[in-house]
């Protein structure tokens, strides 16, 4: 087979669907769409060792977060512990097990689960090949739906928001979470996607001969957005991994809108009703998001009533603004500036789901605050429907098709990919 009809030498961008010939990207370095700049693919030292590793101690550090103490507090001669799998028992007990699953899902779940399959995946245990093809899908998609880190910032907000009432104290697990919170954002680091699929079965044959600098629509062919493979147009189902396959995403803009509208409805509510109780020397004061803010600016933790107003308040009102602005702009009104819709695209995937970090805040407050009539926290009903607005918003710009702000632009004038060598590759 010559280079020109070899499929590892060729990729489809996920992000802006140009057709891109891979050079040979040496170890450490990773190649860059020329138009989008979206990573392509990277080639990494042992590919198999370092994952294995890091995910093997991620899962070791999560093990231990799990069986001390995470934090302590000092009021007035009362004191309150908890350990993480006491958070999510607090929320059932307040009757809010939807928050308890999210938390369960969300914080632990999905890093655990994400954590075990790369070590079944890149080390290729033996298991029957239809599961092997179910776990190497849902990895890639869930990856942007565990939130350790999330948690870690919402856990040193409530920290601030609790110093001017008592002491607090750090157990071993806290520190166990944040090695967690970095093994396994290193472990889907350093896992390549092109690798995992190739290891699991080979790239199908080219449907023709392809040409750089186009996209794959405009010369008939199509990407698999699971396993990166490149198929025919007219073509339904991958034929390496059997997920269907389309040019775009059917309807995407019509998903998006009507997500974005689901979630605008429970905005409003979200942020007039209560978030959370506290309750102080038998009194209860329930408190919304903008209050939570303002009675933070007024104390001087202002730093922190920046990031609240920043995360909770800013980043999903311009989220659903920037969604917005997307289809209207992906549906030909727009000023055909595809690169700066793409970055736009670029901004609302990476931000979405720190907005969480007010409902870990409350997740936290009311696990540890727990001392009766002198002062307790609750969560209330507009934690739940803010994080549903978190979620939604997330499902909004995943329906949304960034490919489609790219379809009006016909011929790309560089077409050599970028390639960007990773200090730490060799390490
Ligand atoms: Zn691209
Ligand atoms: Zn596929």
């Amino acid at each position: 087979m010559c280079a020109a009809d070899n499929p590892q030498s060729w990729v489809l961008c996920p992000q802006c669907d140009l057709t891109v010939k891979l050079p040979a990207v040496p170890i450490g370095s990773r190649a860059r769409c020329p138009r989008c700049h979206t990573t392509l693919t990277a080639n990494w030292h042992e590919p198999q060792k370092r994952p294995t590793g890091y995910a093997f101690a991620a899962l070791f550090m999560l093990v231990l977060a799990n069986l001390f103490p995470f934090v302590n507090m000092h009021v007035a001669g009362l004191s309150s512990e908890i350990s993480l799998p006491e958070i999510p028992n607090v929320m059932v007990r307040e009757d809010y097990s939807s928050l308890a699953t999210l938390f369960l899902l969300f914080v632990q779940g999905i890093p655990a689960f994400c954590m075990v399959t790369i070590i079944l995946l890149v080390n290729r245990i033996r298991m029957p090949h239809h599961l092997r093809l179910v776990l190497a899908r849902i990895l890639f998609q869930l990856r942007n739906w565990g939130m350790a880190e999330i948690f870690m910032a919402g856990v040193l907000v409530s920290f601030v928001k609790l110093m001017a009432y008592g002491e607090l104290g750090l157990g071993i697990s806290f520190w166990a979470w944040c090695l967690f919170c970095v093994l396994q954002l290193r472990a889907f680091q350093v896992v390549d996607r092109r690798w995992v699929w190739q290891q699991i079965a080979p790239l199908p044959a080219l449907p023709h001969a392809p040409k750089a600098g186009i996209s794959g629509l405009q010369h008939g062919m199509k990407r698999c957005s699971c396993c990166t493979a490149i198929l025919p147009v007219a073509q339904n189902h991958c034929s390496r991994c059997g997920v269907v396959v389309h040019a775009r995403r059917p309807h995407s803009l019509q998903w998006t809108l009507a997500l974005l509208v689901t979630s605008l409805l429970l905005y409003l509510p979200s942020n007039i009703m209560p978030i959370m109780v506290t309750e102080t020397l038998g009194t209860q004061y329930p408190s919304n998001i903008m209050a939570g803010v303002i009675l933070l600016w007024s104390d001087g933790s202002w730093p922190v009533a920046l990031v609240i107003f920043i995360a909770s308040i800013m980043v999903p009102s311009l989220k659903m603004l920037a969604i917005g602005w997307l289809c209207w702009d992906a549906s030909g009104r727009g000023q055909h500036d595809s690169e700066k819709m793409h970055l736009v695209y670029e901004v609302v995937e990476f931000v979405g789901r720190w907005s969480m970090i007010d409902v870990f805040v409350i997740a936290v407050l009311s696990a540890l605050v727990r001392m009766g009539r002198l002062m307790s926290v609750y969560p209330a009903p507009g934690a739940l429907l803010f994080a549903l607005v978190v979620i939604l918003t997330m499902f909004a710009a995943l329906a949304f098709d960034p490919r489609l702000t790219w379809d009006r632009v016909r011929k790309t004038e560089r077409k050599e990919p970028r390639l960007d060598g990773q200090s730490s590759g060799h390490c």
